[in-house]
């Protein structure tokens, strides 16, 4: 049997093994998909012993999506500019090959707005927000990208790097020093405000940064609709929450490991279980 699992710490609400499992189940696969729970105290010593083990690949998620990459012996070149992975495939000699597959699933959604979107306001700058700022830099007709930040050298850091990859606007500014002087095409939210104990806020109100077409989009799944969401609803712009996302980077990996996709019956099914 091959075995599959998400590393990570914590990983009591992962929805990982329910939508793999699903899948596995679904081509009759002779695999199984589990969680690695691993306290970072720990974490050296076990990537070692794991290291040895006969697994066949893992999603990674916080705190480790930075960490694992010195476990790796080769780094997708997308993973390696964002700089951070959460996917690995053991390779039939034994060795670790890294994968961003948030960078994927992150655009899947957005595909219909391509046309409309030159401009995007980011929120966030940890590894989610990594990944999605340098898909927005890859969005065909993107001209401008705004940082929102809660801590300013982790956005002057991001800031650098996507410099490097793309010229053009850039801006960064810092959460609560922001005037709101300027529309954008997409607004994102990439911090976990609006989920667990944030549940109740916001990372700063949509429509001030909207015209009457931006397209709003939250990574946060659970809940469904964040107030974020909701106040982008009430003012008639389009949402877009983070399942898609979740569904989308979920199949990238399957079909690293497994070269096979997601059929519709899947998704159906992922779906009536998880949401
Ligand atoms: P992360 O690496 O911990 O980064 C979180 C970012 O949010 C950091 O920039 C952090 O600021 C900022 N932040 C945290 N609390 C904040 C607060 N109270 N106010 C303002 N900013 C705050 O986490 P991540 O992996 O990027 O995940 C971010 C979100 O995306 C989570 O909600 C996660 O569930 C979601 N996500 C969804 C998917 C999907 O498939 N839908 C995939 C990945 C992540 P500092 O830089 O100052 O620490």
């Amino acid at each position: 049997m091959k075995k599959f699992a998400i590393i990570g710490y914590p990983l009591k609400h992962s929805a990982s093994p329910g939508i793999h499992n699903t899948a596995f189940q679904y081509y009759r696969m002779d695999a199984a998909y589990d969680k690695l729970e691993i306290d970072p105290v720990q974490f050296d010593v076990k990537l070692s012993k794991i290291k040895k083990e006969s697994w066949s690949g893992f999603n990674v998620t916080i705190p480790y999506k930075q960490s694992i990459m010195t476990y790796l012996d080769r780094i997708d070149k997308a993973a390696q500019r964002i700089g951070a992975v959460n996917t690995v495939k053991v390779e039939n000699d034994g060795s670790w090959s890294g994968y961003n597959t948030d960078y994927v699933g992150f655009l899947q959604p957005l595909e219909p707005y391509h046309p409309q979107i030159r401009s995007g306001l980011l929120a966030g700058a940890g590894g989610a927000a990594r990944a999605v700022a340098f898909a927005l830099c890859d969005l065909p007709y993107i001209e401008r990208i705004c940082l929102l930040v809660r801590s300013k050298q982790k956005g002057e850091m991001l800031l650098q790097d996507l410099k490097k990859y793309k010229s053009i606007e850039y801006y960064l500014v810092e959460m609560g020093n922001d005037k709101s002087e300027r529309e954008y095409d997409l607004l994102v939210n990439a911090t976990p405000v609006g989920m667990g104990e944030l549940r109740g806020q916001m990372p700063f109100e949509p429509q001030s940064y909207a015209h009457k077409n931006t397209v709003v989009y939250d990574l946060i799944y659970n809940p469904v609709e964040t107030i974020f969401l909701q106040a982008a609803k009430r003012t008639g712009l389009h949402i877009i929450n983070g399942w898609p996302m979740l569904l989308g980077q979920a199949e990238e990996a399957f079909r690293i490991w497994t070269g096979k996709g997601f059929t519709i019956e899947i998704k159906q099914r992922v779906e009536k279980e998880l949401r």
